[in-house]
């Protein structure tokens, strides 16, 4: 007898990065660099230990269920009515509350592949086919393809921008076009989880451009550019009665009250956040301009970390950048995602990766 469902064993685990505490054990080293996660190095925005501390004395009561004031002032800040936000458990959980929202057994949700990792088991989880439509040559979205891969079983339709691995953005014009191609039936959901770091003119805000068209919705969080991964707090911005359906199945309280008063406080260092993001934007550039130095092809990124497109030998020289103290994503078959760290943690992978390579 099984007590579960059968399918579920086909689902992939979600592969967290290694701990940097662990391996720095293992290598007998002081400490061991991580820039597996897309975490932004800098620790907590001033005022948010503050916030959490003073908030933690309300811990024996629920949260705002709704999140009130945290909405109210992301509504403000993001110049959207209130009644359009709904704030989740991470926007990883607000993946899955879209899927339960919009999906029944047997439905299909379209995403590039490859992309972030959560949306094929957001997928399996609610019984829907997941539609994997292969990225171009230069390892973006193909909008066209995905367009075509739409049937009358598909429900939702994941964007990712700039896309998780690959670092690749889509331009204004190429997800107007998309989006006209896309039957009103189906939710286009627009991820930016790491909007903040695009310094491209050409790549559009999404909840700016298109929170007015009722089936696409924009998914943001507080994870990356705002210092709260350890937090899980996301957002989406989307038409009311689909902001309704979603908060009906979002488990209650899951924006816990440490979480709201972090985000809040987080909302008001935003000068401190631009000025991090730059760091790590000119960062990015450079371990843009050194890899490619290396003989690596890796793709103009708008995100905080960088893709090499190794192929067959990307679990090699992650092993081999772990050996030297450096924790990196590889994807085998694929290629190596490196998350932008502080510029001594650059400068340690780049030593590493000269070395492996
Ligand atoms: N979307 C994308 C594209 C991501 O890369 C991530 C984090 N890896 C998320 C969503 C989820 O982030 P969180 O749940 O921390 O908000």
């Amino acid at each position: 007898t099984r007590l579960t469902r059968a399918d579920l064993d086909a689902i992939p685990a979600y592969v967290p990065g290694r701990s940097p505490a662990d391996l720095a054990r293992d290598l007998g080293m002081a400490e061991a660099i991580k820039l597996a996660s897309n975490e932004v190095p800098f620790g907590p925005l001033p005022g948010v230990v503050e916030a959490i501390t003073a908030a933690a004395a309300g811990t024996h009561r629920y949260p705002d269920l709704a999140a009130v004031e945290l909405r109210d002032r992301l509504a403000e800040r993001y110049g959207v009515p209130a009644d359009r936000l709904v704030t989740g458990c991470g926007s990883v959980a607000i993946c899955e509350n879209l899927a339960r929202a919009t999906c029944l057994p047997g439905d299909e949700i379209i995403f590039a592949w490859r992309s972030f990792e959560a949306y094929p088991i957001v997928a399996a989880s609610v019984g829907a086919t997941a539609v994997r439509v292969p990225n171009t040559a230069t390892h973006g979205h193909d909008l066209d393809a995905m367009a075509a891969a739409i049937t009358d079983r598909t429900r939702l339709v994941f964007v990712c921008n700039p896309n998780n691995p690959t670092g690749t953005s889509l331009r204004r014009a190429e997800i107007d076009r998309f989006l006209d191609a896309v039957p009103a039936n189906v939710l286009v959901v627009l991820d930016e989880a790491y909007r903040e770091f695009n310094t491209d003119p050409d790549v559009p805000d999404g909840i700016d451009t298109y929170a007015g068209r009722p089936n696409v919705a924009v998914l943001r969080t507080l994870s990356k550019a705002w210092g709260l991964a350890g937090l899980r707090i996301g957002f989406l911005v989307a038409a009311p009665e689909v902001a309704a359906a979603v908060r009906k199945v979002t488990t209650p309280f899951s924006t816990n009250l440490l979480a709201q008063a972090a985000a809040l406080a987080a909302l008001r260092q935003e000068d401190e956040v631009r000025r991090r993001c730059a760091l790590v934007v000119g960062e990015r550039d450079r371990l843009t301009a050194e890899l490619r130095k290396l003989g690596q092809d890796v793709p103009e990124s708008q995100a905080n970390f960088v893709w090499l497109p190794m192929a067959d030998r990307s679990a090699a020289f992650g092993a081999a950048c772990e050996a030297r103290g450096v924790i990196v994503r590889p994807f085998q078959g694929d290629g190596v995602r490196v998350t932008i760290g502080t510029a001594a943690e650059n400068d340690a992978f780049l030593t590493a990766a000269a070395d492996a390579l």
